[in-house]
């Protein structure tokens, strides 16, 4: 008998959530030097951080002694967003909201709702629980909505839409994601996860936080990891009905985010200039990487973040080529997409050398 053997066995049937491989990972397994590797596997910001953050980060570390206090975080996102300040739950990146969405909602016995090939932690939020699964296919590599509305079942309670989607960059239409709001039990959650909506022409971004006066049952969640260059300080958030918001902060670690994360995103939600460099970067670089991909003939899913998954046939062959030169992209098999890989927009000479070692990869 094994210690396993005495989990509980939704435990147990999880699969491990895979990142992608570390710079300093590949550099013990092949010994290439860490600055000859270029990673573009984690959608992480190939500007770094904002130099307002760096600065309020380096001035907090005086003061780590002291316990966090959330307040001046909330205020700020709360005003933002044109929310009270009762409706902004913080997390250590957004993960941790997403969990504590589960945690109020879930348990054996009860279901939530994701589409195929969306972000991995929605089964990992879901299944750490007890919670069961409905998975339902994907149309065009994204959410069908329709397909998930149909899905939900007396037991249901919350459903999961990252929108843009992660790993595959589908995004949904606003009016298509408010139409189903209208339509799913007022008793269902629906978890809006906009990990990548900084990344969308200013002119198609909705809103959608003043949507939850309408829908209390919608829950918006965002991160500072992406387009804020936050990921290693861990800093997200929910946005939801005073209600909701109040239930998750009761499972809620009471000192969830650190003193620097809490002084580091203060700052950045500031840092206008930085936040339209990176947009634009990303812009540029995206123009780089499709051309690049067309070039090679290779077929892509239209993207809406800071990411393209592109199909090479024999995904882990080509990853393992790619490693082989330096250059650390994502394999999807996980997702169910095993000819695929995605890679994160980087700064122009990390795209080039990405296009060119995909040309002898291939
Ligand atoms: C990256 C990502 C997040 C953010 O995770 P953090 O925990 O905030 O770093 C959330 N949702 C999706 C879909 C993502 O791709």
């Amino acid at each position: 008998m094994s210690l396993a053997d005495q989990a509980l066995p939704y435990v147990r049937a999880i699969s491990p959530y895979q990142p992608g491989k570390p710079i300093t990972e590949l550099a013990r397994e092949t010994g290439i030097p860490v600055d000859q590797i270029v990673k573009l596997a984690s959608n992480e910001n190939p500007l770094g951080m904002s130099p307002k953050a760096k600065k309020a980060v380096e001035a907090a570390i005086s003061g780590v002694e002291r316990y966090p206090d959330q307040f001046d975080l909330i205020a700020k996102v709360a005003e933002r967003c044109g929310l009270a300040q009762n409706q902004v739950v913080l997390g250590n990146g957004s993960n941790d909201v997403l969990d504590l969405i589960a945690r109020v909602f879930l348990a054996p016995g009860r279901s939530a709702v994701f589409a195929q090939h969306a972000f991995a932690v929605y089964p990992l939020a879901t299944l750490s629980i007890g919670g069961e699964l409905i998975a339902t296919p994907a149309k065009n590599y994204g959410h069908d909505l329709d397909a998930m509305r149909a899905a939900i079942r007396p037991d249901t309670r919350i459903v999961w839409i990252a929108n843009p989607n992660n790993p595959t960059g589908n995004f949904v239409p606003y009016p298509e994601v408010r139409a189903f709001l209208e339509a799913v039990p007022k008793d269902v959650v629906v978890v809006l996860d906009e990990a990548y909506n900084d990344y969308l022409p200013p002119a198609e971004r909705v809103d959608v936080a003043g949507w939850i006066k309408d829908f209390p049952n919608l829950v918006v969640c965002r991160t500072m990891s992406k387009i804020y260059g936050l990921a290693g300080l861990r800093i997200g958030y929910a946005l939801a009905s005073a209600e909701v918001a109040d239930l998750m902060n009761r499972v809620r670690q009471p000192f969830n985010v650190n003193n620097l994360a809490l002084a580091g995103a203060l700052a950045a939600l500031d840092d206008d200039e930085f936040l339209q460099a990176s947009y634009e970067l990303n812009r540029l670089g995206m123009a780089q990487i499709v051309a690049g991909l067309e070039k090679l003939g290779l077929e892509y899913i239209k993207p809406h973040g800071n990411f393209v998954t592109f199909k090479v046939g024999d995904g882990a062959g080509v990853n393992q080529k790619l490693l082989k030169q330096g250059v650390i992209v994502r394999p999807i098999g996980g997702y169910g997409l095993p000819e695929w890989l995605r890679v994160t927009i980087g700064a122009e000479p990390e795209n080039t050398r990405f296009l060119e070692a995909l040309e002898q990869a291939l």
